[in-house]
């Protein structure tokens, strides 16, 4: 079987939700009063949109073959990405075989590594891989699961991720993550209120209902530990991102200090197999949660996934819709699946990267069959407003 060469690759940036899911209009359960790095500052403590979070927007990435199939992807990383996508990354693919994304991903990581290696760059060259095998999908006519060795199991099951878990509970899901609000700067009240927010949905939820709680790196270790044991009392399941994610030192401690039971979770901002490398041979965490459109796309995920695998540590990677779901259902070690809540006050079941595809699964009941439908299985919204801000 021969494929076309690669055409043309073309970066735009969209606004308003997609990818970047903190793009979001005010009163979202998202953008209120949440722990970040940033919580230090009491003017950037109310909203994570006041220091920037939404800035840079979704980036959508195509790559056309000679025959004119069209594979697409979305991430975040907006203008700055579709910069690097356009007059760096490009060079890669125009000509290449669709077939090749180990040397294209090869090729593109180490020509970015002078200024790149994580962040920004790392989001772009993982919109290019995932594009790549949507393309490779259509292609081939498979579904990317089929692609990556087929499904391990029937249907994904999901917790969900929101700020209210009672409600997750009653549309079905297993179990409900909440951000914390309040940061060390907000000293033992505050503390006192992070408790007493989850003993009261504790009382909601019942005794047999995941809860845990997303730090997004606001804590220090003496913070994160002091929080494990008092949550530790109301049955949180896990706490999750509590460090900065370069502070290795402080995860390796945080695993000794939590209480037995509890896990210790991260790496959502981490970045490519060497990075995860060192959370696990550090013994940072009993899950990795990396996201597929920031961690080097899915040529990267399954190193990461069998560096994990090998040490007995789950992979439940982080939100990033059907890019991770045709992932975690070909693998053992991902037994359930994150869902974002996007509905602003967290009450129904919305699409993650609303409104930019078509036809993007969701669960219902907390459970999802994936469909046969070739690549991701899922198109751009023709009525979301694509911008092309670079040519090359
Ligand atoms: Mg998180």
């Amino acid at each position: 079987m021969t494929f076309p060469l690669i055409k043309h690759v073309r970066a735009f940036v969209v606004r308003g939700g997609g990818a970047d899911y903190h793009d979001q209009g005010s009163g979202h359960w998202i953008d209120d009063h949440i722990a970040t790095p940033m919580s230090r500052y009491p003017e950037y403590r109310q909203s994570r949109q006041s220091f920037g979070i939404n800035v840079l927007g979704t980036l959508v990435v195509e790559i056309e073959a000679a025959d004119g199939t069209v594979g697409f992807a979305v991430t975040t990383g907006g203008e700055p990405a579709a910069y690097i996508v356009e007059k760096h990354l490009a060079r890669f693919l125009e000509g290449a075989s669709v077939t090749d994304y180990e040397k294209i991903w090869d090729q593109m990581y180490f020509s970015t590594q002078f200024y790149g290696r994580k962040g920004l760059v790392v989001n772009a060259l993982s919109g290019v891989d995932l594009a790549l095998w949507d393309l490779l999908g259509k292609l081939r006519k498979e579904p990317v699961y089929q692609l990556l060795g087929g499904k391990v199991r029937e249907e994904l099951q999901f917790y969900a991720t929101s700020s209210r878990p009672d409600l997750s509970k009653k549309l079905g899901f297993i179990g409900g993550k909440m951000p914390l609000h309040h940061g060390p700067a907000e000293g033992e009240e505050g503390l006192k209120k992070n408790i007493a927010e989850l003993a009261e949905m504790r009382e909601r939820v019942g005794d047999d209902f995941w809860l845990m709680l997303d730090c997004w790196m606001s804590l220090d270790l003496n913070y994160a530990t002091r929080l494990a044991h008092e949550a530790h009392k109301h049955g949180l399941k896990w706490i999750e991102e509590a460090l900065s994610p370069d502070d290795y030192w402080g995860y390796r401690d945080l695993k000794k200090n939590a209480p037995k039971g509890m896990l210790v979770t991260t790496g959502e901002h981490e970045a490519t197999r060497w990075g995860f490398r060192m959370l696990l041979e550090m013994d940072c965490c009993d899950i990795i949660q990396p996201d597929v459109g920031w961690c080097g796309g899915i040529t990267e995920l399954i190193k990461i996934s069998a560096l994990a695998d090998a040490r007995g540590v789950m992979v439940i990677p982080h939100g990033s819709s059907v890019y991770s779901y045709h992932f975690v259902i070909t693998r053992h070690n991902s037994p359930f699946a994150e869902f974002l809540m996007m509905a602003p006050d967290a009450d129904k079941v919305v699409p993650m990267f609303n409104p930019l595809l078509l036809d993007e699964p969701v669960p219902v009941n907390g459970r999802l069959k994936l469909d046969d439908k070739p690549g991701f299985g899922v198109q751009l919204n023709p009525a979301c407003k694509l911008h092309r801000p670079y040519t090359h």
